[in-house]
């Protein structure tokens, strides 16, 4: 199964993503994690892409779309995927459907107000990227992950300002995502507005 999810940032695709996993047993591949692994490295790509990430901005299409195709060839990733954060732009999407066509695209639907309550509160794990909230989903122990017990922190881009452009950036490029593949017959919308455990419900049911 090929999926896409797509929605505004702190929609909670990240956090759907990784209980959809279980349901549908593919990788779970999120761009995003993957620029922030890359920080974390210090690598060349890391330090090309930290302080566009910083910024809300999104990194160049060539680069990510040669991230994806590269990662999307690995042997786990042959028989399907769940991909998160991408496509973002319509290039994007023409150039994955050159090398990979997904099954459905879940659209993940919520008001701007709340995704600034959302990623206002989110807290993200250094080592496993997990996320949680400190009012909607806290941690078992402040700052310390459940899963792997790696530290918790602030995004830099989940800061006011980068919110803000976070969503501008999402409305000017990535809306235009719905419309391309609702045309295509493969759009399915979920309200993503209500807690984890029910958004995740919404989602079997359109598998
Ligand atoms: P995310 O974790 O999906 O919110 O992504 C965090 C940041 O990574 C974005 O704000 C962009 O700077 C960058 N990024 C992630 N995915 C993409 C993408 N498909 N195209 C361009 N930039 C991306």
């Amino acid at each position: 199964m090929k999926l896409i999810f797509l929605g505004p940032p702190g929609a909670g695709k990240g956090t759907l993503a990784a209980k959809a996993v279980e349901i549908v047993k593919v990788p779970h591949i999120s761009t995003g994690n993957i620029f922030r692994a890359a920080i974390a490295a210090q690598s060349p790509l890391g330090l090309k892409v930290k302080s566009i990430l910083d910024s809300g901005a999104l990194v160049d299409d060539a680069t990510t779309i040669d991230l994806v195709r590269e990662r999307l060839a690995q042997a786990d990733a042959l028989q399907g995927y769940i991909l998160d954060g991408f496509p973002r732009t319509i290039p994007q999407a023409e150039a994955l459907a050159g090398f990979s066509g997904p099954d459905k695209v879940v659209n993940f639907d919520i008001p701007d107000t709340a995704v600034v309550k959302r990623l206002g509160g989110r807290r993200t794990c250094r080592q496993c990227g997990a996320n949680f909230h400190v009012v909607f989903g806290p941690p078992k122990q402040e700052n310390v992950c459940d899963h792997c017990g790696g530290e918790l922190y602030t995004r830099d881009d989940d800061r006011e300002e980068a919110i803000k452009k976070r969503l501008e950036v999402y409305r000017e490029q990535t809306a235009p995502l719905i419309g391309y593949y609702r045309d295509k017959g493969l759009l399915a919308d979920v309200d993503a507005r209500p807690a984890v455990e029910a958004v995740l419900e919404n989602f079997r049911k359109i598998l």
